[in-house]
């Protein structure tokens, strides 16, 4: 029998709201459920940390994604985030339980917490996945690019537990929810002599990243060097907003100063799944389609018939942009009418 699967159940702000699980734990939870089958049913963990009586708020979240067991560690000194709080406690944690895989969001939060528990651990962690799977001798798989994007590795860990993290959006939330009677185990929080070296101050809205909020966008059209030039963007904005589309960009076209960074998308941006990305302009480099190819239809505008992006298109328009996104408008701007 497997040791089992933890997943960081990562706690972050959102406004004023307070706080919530990131939508990245039920993704990876998806994705734990499939693992757990090829590993012999292994059980599912979760890893809670926050202030006190906080789990209450979230049991729901945890019993429909099948998780068998939260460890819950609450305390009100752990209300904000702590890189040294709570990589303390994650390696207690996993020390008592000692699971074989152990998988945390690639957020801003989990980026900081994965690398210091695995080297407290020392063990090794595969940073970035975009697909994880258990290959027929029951390692774990983590795939990820390589070599500035080249190359996609498969990298298995030789050391317990074999740690990765996974960038948000790369996988699915389940469709259907799977109930498990899933126990919740308090525990302490061991932290009385670590020793705090960060004061959170503040937290500050970054408007730029509410404006575009492009992992939530249903359609998003995109342009790259294509769309030559400011113009050429205007005319994406145009069409994306008739669509009530988000609008993203290539590196190049960020590069260009056509669009902003919170607007790439690929391997150093963003990682998109909508029901619709429209790529205008975009040849497809492997760096644009990790970031985009889990999107649910791929509509590709290009000159070149040959363009990569079209290996990955459910539709392919071969042609110039600046005469189909025109005429594209035009009929919608009709259909409206
Ligand atoms: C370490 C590393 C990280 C990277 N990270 C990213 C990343 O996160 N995101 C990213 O996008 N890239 C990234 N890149 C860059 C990536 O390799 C490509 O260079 C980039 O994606 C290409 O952008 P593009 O498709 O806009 O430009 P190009 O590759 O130049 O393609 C432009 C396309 O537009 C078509 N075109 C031209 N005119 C028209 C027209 N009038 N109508 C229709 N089609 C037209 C052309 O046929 C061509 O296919 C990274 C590279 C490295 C090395």
């Amino acid at each position: 029998m497997s040791r089992g699967i933890l997943l960081y159940a990562e706690l972050t702000r959102y406004g004023e709201d307070g706080q919530y699980i990131h939508p990245v734990f039920f993704e990876l939870a998806a994705k734990a459920n499939e693992l757990s089958q090829k590993l012999d049913n292994a059980p599912i963990y979760a890893l809670l940390i926050g202030q006190n009586g906080l789990v209450e708020n979230f049991k729901e979240g945890f019993i429909r994604n099948n998780i068998g067991t939260v460890y819950v560690v609450e305390d009100d000194q752990l209300k904000d985030y702590s890189t040294e709080y709570y990589s303390k406690i994650a390696v207690d944690v996993v020390k008592e339980l000692e699971p074989e895989i152990f998988i945390i969001g690639a957020t801003t939060q989990g980026r900081d917490l994965a690398p210091r528990i695995s080297s407290a651990l020392g063990t090794g962690l595969t940073a970035d996945c975009i697909d994880l799977d258990i290959n027929d001798k029951g390692q774990l798989a983590a795939t990820r690019p390589t070599f500035g994007g080249q190359l996609m590795a498969t990298i298995l860990c030789k050391n317990s537990p074999q740690m990765a993290t996974v960038r948000p959006k790369v996988f699915k939330p389940m469709k259907e929810f799977v109930e498990n009677d899933t126990k919740f185990v308090n525990k302490k929080a061991d932290i009385d002599n670590v020793e705090k070296k960060v004061q959170l101050i503040d937290f500050l809205k970054n408007p730029e990243k509410e404006e575009s909020s492009l992992e939530d966008a249903e359609i998003i059209v995109a342009g790259g060097r294509g769309m030559k030039d400011l113009m050429g963007f205007e005319l994406l904005k145009e069409f994306a907003s008739l669509l009530n589309a988000k609008v993203g960009a290539s590196r190049v076209a960020v590069e260009m100063g056509l669009a902003s960074h919170e607007m790439q998308i690929g391997q150093t941006g963003k990682t998109v799944t909508p029901k619709i990305y429209i790529a205008c302009g975009i040849s497809g480099a492997l760096q644009h389609t990790v970031g985009m190819s889990g999107s649910d239809k791929i509509i590709a505008i290009n000159t070149d018939k040959n363009a990569p992006i079209f290996d990955i298109a459910d539709i392919a328009i071969v042609g110039d942009v600046f005469e189909i996104l025109p005429e594209l408008i035009e009929k919608i701007k009709q259909n409206k009418n």
